[in-house]
């Protein structure tokens, strides 16, 4: 049994300097990833539900691996908010997002706003707020149409000066969206304590429409209480004509998911909008 104990223990040793190693090479892969521009954003246009009428994007970074590999988010961002690597990261989402809607603009695209999602760790981090403001400046995109997607869970996570870039930034111009609305412990208490613009309901509620009982009444009471708030609203991962109708019936005007478009190359993504807007 003592031996057999000291294969076990051999055993996850063996497991777990293998999982660090592994991570460490993804971490090593992924720092030179940024160092390199092999990342790029795709857009996920956000539509008027009732006319398909695009009102927005949303940016969500990818990774182009050396094999030629397009990496989702959920495979490295995690790994890069556990190294600290989601600083230089989320600045560089930042960035490219203003110059690629600056660059939209200057070819007379019409004024929409841009969505861009802040992690917990960004969120947290001391230079926030002068950052946003020089890649602003640098990019001259209007901080009108910027918008921070940030989760209830960021944002109650977080400690006091926290609250203090939220109003700073809205003194801007830029809208803040609470992301993943409902998904959290404190959805309610968040409402109550931040000035934000914009709530998104999470698309674990819009899957279920229009069938799920619990589903339909979770999804209205947070179109109830977002409309008797004065906010406004986003539904996500809007896939059918059917989740499309109840989310309008019950009184959500805005959406994005595969029923509109999937998330695209900034060129196609233009191109999208640029035909949608006709
Ligand atoms: P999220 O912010 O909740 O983004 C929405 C996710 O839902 C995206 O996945 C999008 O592709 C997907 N989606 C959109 N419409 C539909 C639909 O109709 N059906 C289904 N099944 N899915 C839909 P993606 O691009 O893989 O991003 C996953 C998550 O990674 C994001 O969730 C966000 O939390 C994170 N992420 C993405 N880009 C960034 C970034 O630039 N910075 C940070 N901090 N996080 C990011
Ligand atoms: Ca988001
Ligand atoms: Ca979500
Ligand atoms: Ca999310």
């Amino acid at each position: 049994a003592k031996s057999q104990g000291r294969n076990t223990y051999q055993f996850y040793t063996e497991a777990l300097t293998r999982s660090a190693n592994l991570r460490l090479s993804m971490e090593a892969r992924l720092r030179r990833a940024i160092e390199r521009d092999e990342l790029l954003l795709h857009y996920q246009p956000q539509v008027e539900l009732a006319t398909g009428t695009p009102v927005g994007v949303e940016a969500l970074v990818r990774w182009r691996s050396a094999e030629g590999r397009i990496v989702p988010p959920g495979e490295f961002i995690p790994i890069a908010e556990d190294s600290g690597l989601i600083i230089p990261l989320g600045y560089w989402v930042l960035r490219e997002a203003c110059s690629q809607g600056r660059s939209w603009l200057d070819a007379g695209g019409a004024a929409m706003r841009l969505a861009v999602n802040l992690s917990a760790v960004q969120w947290g981090h001391k230079g926030l707020f002068g950052r946003i403001r020089e890649i602003l400046d640098e990019t001259r995109f209007p901080p009108e149409q910027l918008e921070f997607e940030i989760t209830e869970t960021t944002l109650m996570e977080g400690g006091g000066p926290e609250t203090g870039v939220l109003v700073a930034l809205r003194d801007l111009g830029v809208r803040v969206a609470i992301d993943d609305f409902g998904t959290g412990y404190s959805s309610l208490a968040a409402l109550k304590r931040f000035p934000v613009d914009v709530v998104k309901i999470d698309r674990a509620f819009v899957d279920g429409l229009p069938d799920d009982p619990d589903d339909q009444e979770i999804t209205s009471a947070i179109i109830a209480m977002a409309r008797n708030l004065h906010l406004e609203l986003v539904a996500e991962g809007v896939e059918t004509r059917a989740q499309r109708d109840f989310l309008l019936q019950r009184g959500c005007r805005t959406g994005q998911g595969f029923l509109f478009a999937r998330p695209l190359p900034v060129a196609e993504c233009m191109q999208w909008l640029a035909r949608a807007l006709r």
